[in-house]
């Protein structure tokens, strides 16, 4: 057993709650490692529940669906007041998927479950597209027992994705989508700046599929 699973049983026993945030760029199997997780305390009837945003509707709205198409069920809320209340006493693990798109309440509210004996596990992006930080992924980070950072492969080279490149046009923050409006990238490969003909080229390929 490693000695992060060690000291997770350790605070089991003392009936002691935590915080583990599951940080990383898109596709770096953030959800996957939240619903292995998840899966494996309902395995041992320890009682969970997982939020999710409700802006977040792309595959599912009452699911957390990870971009392999594994998921678990999910109370969509709006809000870190609203999630907190919507966490029922009997409950032990709270899940948080997309924490980067709750507001700053978050870490104060899994502060209050992990000092009310809670587990609580978010997972969500710890940088924006412009690689700066994305809060209140950073902010939990400093108040986590356990941080999991995962990296995906860079869909240039094949190396450490560490950033999420938007492809396109715009410039909101919050732009949902997968494989056609974000890529993975290495450092290397990484460039906030790059110019945006490839994206075009695939644009009209697929309208004229349509
Ligand atoms: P996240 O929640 O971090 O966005 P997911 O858990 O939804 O990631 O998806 C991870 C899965 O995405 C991987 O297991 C793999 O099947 C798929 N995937 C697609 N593109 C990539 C990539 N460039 N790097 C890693 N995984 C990828
Ligand atoms: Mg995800
Ligand atoms: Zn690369």
């Amino acid at each position: 057993m490693n000695s992060a699973a060690t000291v997770a049983l350790m605070h089991r026993r003392a009936g002691q709650g935590w915080i583990e945030v599951i940080a990383g760029p898109m596709f770096s199997g953030k959800s996957e490692e939240l619903i292995r997780r998840i899966t494996r305390y309902e395995l041992a009837r320890i009682p969970t529940q997982v939020f999710k945003p409700a802006l977040d509707d792309r595959y599912a709205v009452s699911r957390v669906v990870s971009h392999s198409r594994l998921s678990t069920p999910a109370v969509p809320v709006s809000s870190s007041e609203e999630l907190l209340k919507a966490v029922e006493d009997r409950t032990v693990v709270v899940g948080v998927d997309e924490g980067q798109f709750f507001d700053g309440d978050l870490t104060d509210v899994a502060m209050m479950l992990a000092d009310a004996g809670k587990q609580v596990i978010i997972a969500g992006l710890d940088t924006d597209y412009l690689g700066r930080p994305f809060e209140p992924i950073p902010s939990l980070m400093l108040r986590a027992e356990y941080i999991t950072k995962s990296l995906a492969v860079c869909h240039r080279c094949g190396g450490p994705g560490l950033f999420t490149q938007r492809l396109g046009q715009s410039d909101e923050l919050v732009v949902l989508g997968a494989t056609d409006a974000y890529e993975a990238r290495c450092r290397r490969c990484y460039d906030p700046q790059e110019p945006q003909q490839d994206t075009l080229i695939d644009l009209t390929e697929v309208e004229a599929r349509v």
